[in-house]
């Protein structure tokens, strides 16, 4: 019997990746096996995202695209999902795509299991829903975290500990789109945590909006002195089978010491910290609301280096924010050479519905002048990391191995710094899933190229 197919499209964050993910296993459960092509398939899903105006468009492009297929295959099913639905967008989106089925909020399939269960009558699609609904809505059963064709090869997962986020970043959507601020049960996450290790990840990210501030609304950390994260860290700490953890985003103002003594301290937890600044100016961050200064930041960087020597640094950084001056992006410009971090995502800003700054600032910097600050920070950090990942040279880094590039034939994966080396193994077999020394033979701004010393063969 032809099996019926489910085709996934996916754009935005890690969270999208893995809201996608379970979906994909969702759908295998019920017996739909993948497509690489939306044509073929029977149930189509476009996983969206909002955060700037360039995705958004991606993925209104893509529906436009899918339109004629849907009119041709009126029975075929047709979903968008993740921050474009958000929590309420529905119904303005249903006027605006009428030739689309479904409206799923991000991290919630639950109307298209119900939707199948009415549709099929298929048991299997209301033990979905009642699992979910069980573990708190947003959640997958343990045995739909991950697809088949994904489980063969596993090295690295991520894992979801907070959903939504309360902070309220002036240009930032994704609070309006992903809801309030939602920890997950311990319990919850050490299960889904056992199982993905089962599955064969070796590694697992931790993922939150402000990963950091994860358990606050737990009442089982009510009193709790410490920092909640740290005890989710120690606890996974514990699996058997599972090498490495690291965990993002983090806020700075959540970073207490404690948790970079749990970094330090907990030899599964890679020292690797993502926690973006967005400006190096006090005023910009003012109007960004974010909470804190520049000096703050800079002190921060300070306790990780102190605690991590090791550590790897990774930030985020917004140019062209309305009002943002030549010198404010100096200011920017001079703190990222000071304080020479291991990474930088470098957006332009991108004014977006609702938000703070949509509503009360002039997006006054022209778009040549925000690529411009773009690409002045973009060759200032390849420069640093050119420099940066230079001492790596004939150096023996340990790489998970994530896979193999076809067309090269090299197998590629992370350092614990998150660094991507690629590299060539005169082993044959599946290397995914291993931990592998890898002896550095050339170094690049984005990556390490090395090989794996001949007559480590069954070691
Ligand atoms: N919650 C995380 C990540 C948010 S989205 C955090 O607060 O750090 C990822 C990044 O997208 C942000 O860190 C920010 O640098 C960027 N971003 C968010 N909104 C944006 C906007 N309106 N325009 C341009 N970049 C934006």
């Amino acid at each position: 019997m032809e099996r019926k197919r489910y085709y996934i499209w996916t754009v935005g964050c890690q969270m999208n990746v893995v809201d996608s993910q379970r979906l994909a296993a969702g759908l295998e459960r019920l017996g739909y096996e993948r497509s690489e092509h939306a044509e073929e398939a029977e149930i189509i899903v476009l996983n969206s995202c909002v955060v700037r105006q360039q995705p958004e468009d991606k993925v209104i492009g893509r529906l436009h695209q899918l339109r004629p297929l849907k009119e041709a295959h009126p029975d075929r099913v047709l979903a968008l999902m993740g921050c474009m639905v958000g929590q309420r967008e529905a119904e303005k989106l249903r006027r605006r795509f009428p030739w689309v089925d479904l409206f799923l909020p991000p991290s919630d399939p639950a109307d298209l299991w119900e939707f199948l269960a009415q549709r099929d009558d298929l048991d299997e699609a209301e033990a979905l829903i009642a699992d979910a609904e069980a573990r708190h809505r947003a959640l997958t059963p343990l045995d739909a975290l991950i697809p088949s064709w994904q489980r063969d090869h596993l090295a690295t997962a991520y894992l979801p500990i907070v959903l939504g986020c309360s902070h309220a970043c002036t240009y930032c959507i994704i609070p309006y789109r992903r809801g309030v601020e939602r920890s997950r049960p311990l319990a919850t996450i050490v299960a889904e945590a056992e199982r993905l290790v089962e599955a064969g990840a070796r590694e697992i990210t931790l993922l939150g909006q402000i990963v950091d501030r994860y358990g606050y609304d737990l009442p089982a950390f009510e009193g709790y002195a410490g920092t909640p994260l740290v005890a989710v860290l120690e606890r996974l700490h514990e699996i058997e089978g599972l090498e490495r953890l690291r965990f993002l985003t983090s806020h700075p103002n959540w970073m207490r010491d404690d948790l970079l003594d749990a970094v330090a301290a907990l030899p599964k937890v890679c020292e690797h910290i993502e926690v973006p600044i967005q400006a190096g100016d006090d005023e910009v961050l003012a109007r960004m609301r974010r909470g804190y200064t520049v000096d703050d930041y800079r002190r921060l960087v300070g306790r990780i280096r102190e605690r991590i020597p090791q550590a790897s640094i990774a930030t985020d950084i917004i140019v062209g924010f309305p009002g943002e001056t030549e010198e404010q992006f100096r200011h920017t410009y001079d703190l990222l050479a000071e304080l020479r971090l291991d990474k930088a995502h470098i957006a332009r800003y991108s004014p977006r519905p609702k938000t703070v700054a949509t509503r009360t600032m002039e997006d006054d910097v022209p778009p040549e002048e925000k690529e411009r600050r773009r690409r002045l920070l973009d060759q200032l950090q390849a420069r640093i990391l050119r420099e940066k990942n230079a001492a790596c040279l004939g150096q023996a880094v340990e790489v998970l191995v994530e896979g193999k590039q076809m067309r090269t034939g090299r197998w590629f994966g992370r350092t614990r710094r998150n660094r991507l080396v690629y590299f060539h193994s005169e082993r044959t077999g599946d290397l995914t899933g291993q931990l592998v020394e890898v002896h550095i033979t050339w170094t690049g701004p984005w990556s390490l190229v090395g090989e794996e010393p001949v007559g480590e063969e069954g070691a």
